[in-house]
């Protein structure tokens, strides 16, 4: 009988780990949200201890999302434990997993500590963390550079304290596939009390083998996995959930395993996780990328009409991608609008799908065809920033060859209208000059981005920025016809992400 494979997504606590990406509290709730839908067994929420924002999403995590196993991160520490305890004791399925390092190089220049005294911090956090919850996960942080003997006997302290999950990272994405069954099988023959617990693994893609590497895992015993959508996370990344479960998938014939993913909901949550995050996804990247399904060879597109599977070894239909699209025009309805953004991963409450099917209206008056990059569009402005703290009321540009660039600009706050006026090297930095005399910010541009997002003159132009707002990296989308504008409003929503974190982190 096929062997159950446990998927821990951790998307909300390593993905978030990704450079220059930071949620808000409504961003993490939606995203938890949608990962029940996907069906994950265990969503880690996050590291409550790290900073208060952490803690509160932590919480409304485990009050909220029932069903899967909520989990919290915690480092080998009391107080930790404690913090970690607090934010998910509500839950109906409550995880502590709790971490210290194992590799001599790590004991000695991160910790101060020898061996000895790092056992017995695992053994006291476990216990610790124990006398909360049952459901106790305990890794060994760079587990793949420890000694190996050193690793078993700490997990088998951590198992004899009441860690019921144990954890080998490859933190620094440094072993190879076949190394790491071989310290799999290894751990299995010689650890005391494994046979008891489930084994996890927590693949970093330093090398582009998380994915190779937490299936090599699997085949050799190990029964969960830790992953994150499109493969976020810190550094190169974490091993996909959407390669993992769909390798599982594909190859049950070999490997005789399955998951419990809902697999028809990959597309939408990878889509969810690209715009909330401002990471696109590779148009090659495996599963959920554009061109994963798309046929060029005329060889092949003639195969594939007659017999898919042909060239094809997964239906795009059944991880929700959808193939044979109805075109939306100027003649569909509502109900169609509505079935279509559900499909992109947006969720409109009433009042926004009357403001988008205005738009699309409009749209559709100007375009024969909508696709969906001019649906995202259309709602993005309007559902991306959960609250608006500042808001563009008109910006006003004059520029040339021969002037000095001069932006003015009218934000409004509340009820209150604020107008500036700045110069800069180009008018898009007049106006971000202007935003932040508004403001009373500190700010660094990192990054700044333009794309059009569709076709022909009156395209609509996509602008994303990375800023750093006071020490805190932020990103920032905005959608216009004219790019000045859509500029503007990448800028003022990465403001708005912004002053959404901190007030998040002062309402505590
Ligand atoms: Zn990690």
């Amino acid at each position: 009988m096929a062997d159950k494979v446990y998927i821990f997504d951790t998307t909300l606590r390593d993905g978030e780990q990704t450079a220059g990406v930071t949620l808000t509290f409504q961003e993490k709730l939606e995203l938890a949200e949608q990962l029940k839908n996907l069906n994950v067994d265990i969503i880690e929420a996050g590291f409550p201890y790290a900073s208060p924002g952490d803690f509160e999403a932590v919480k409304a995590i485990s009050e909220k999302i029932k069903g899967p196993t909520i989990c919290a991160l915690a480092r080998a520490l009391p107080q930790d434990i404690d913090r970690a305890w607090e934010a998910i004791r509500h839950s109906q399925k409550p995880r502590i997993h709790t971490f210290i390092s194992t590799s001599d190089v790590q004991i000695k220049h991160q910790l101060r500590k020898s061996r000895e005294e790092v056992i017995e911090m695992a053994k006291a956090a476990v216990e610790k963390a124990k006398s909360y919850v049952k459901d106790v996960e305990f890794s060994a942080m760079d587990a793949t550079r420890s000694d190996w003997d050193f690793l078993c006997q700490i997990f088998g302290a951590a198992i004899k304290a009441g860690a019921t999950t144990i954890n080998v990272p490859d933190t620094v994405g440094y072993i190879l596939p076949s190394e790491f069954h071989k310290l799999i099988e290894y751990l299995f023959e010689n650890t005391p009390g494994i046979d008891d617990v489930i084994v996890s693994v927590h693949c970093h893609n330093d090398l582009g083998l998380a994915v190779s590497n937490s299936l090599s895992a699997l085949q050799a015993g190990a029964r969960q996995v830790e992953c994150t959508i499109n493969g976020l996370g810190e550094r190169a990344g974490n091993a996909s959930l959407e390669e993992i479960v769909m390798i599982i998938d594909t190859r049950k014939d070999m490997l005789d395993l399955y998951t419990n993913i809902n697999i028809g909901e990959i597309v939408r949550t990878s889509r969810l996780v690209s715009r909330m995050t401002g990471v696109p996804v590779q148009p090659n990247k495996a599963i959920v990328g554009d061109n994963a399904f798309a046929h060029q060879s005329g060889i092949h597109q003639d195969a594939i009409l007659k017999e898919r599977t042909t060239f094809e070894i997964i239906d795009p239909k059944r991880i929700g991608f959808h193939e044979s699209r109805i075109v939306l025009g100027k003649l569909s309805g509502r109900h169609a609008l509505r079935n279509r953004l559900e499909d992109l991963g947006y969720y409109l409450s009433d009042d926004q799908l009357n403001r988008a099917f205005i738009r699309f209206k409009e749209l559709a008056d100007r375009k024969k065809e909508i696709s969906d990059r001019d649906l995202e569009a259309l709602v993005e402005n309007d559902v991306k920033t959960p609250a608006e703290h500042y808001k563009l009321d008109y910006i006003q540009v004059t520029t040339g060859n021969r002037l000095t660039p001069t932006a003015t600009v009218g934000l409004r706050r509340n009820h209150t209208m604020r107008e500036e006026s700045a110069i800069g090297d180009g008018p898009v930095d007049a106006a971000y000059n202007a935003i932040d005399r508004i403001t009373g910010l500190k700010t660094r541009l990192i990054s700044f981005n333009v794309q059009a997002v569709t076709s022909g003159q009156d395209a609509l132009g996509e602008v994303q920025v990375h800023l750093e707002v006071e020490g805190v990296r932020v990103t920032g989308r905005g959608i216009s016809t004219d790019i000045v504008e859509s500029s503007v409003r990448a800028y003022l929503n990465a403001i708005n992400r912004y002053i959404n974190v901190v007030k998040a982190e002062e309402d505590v």
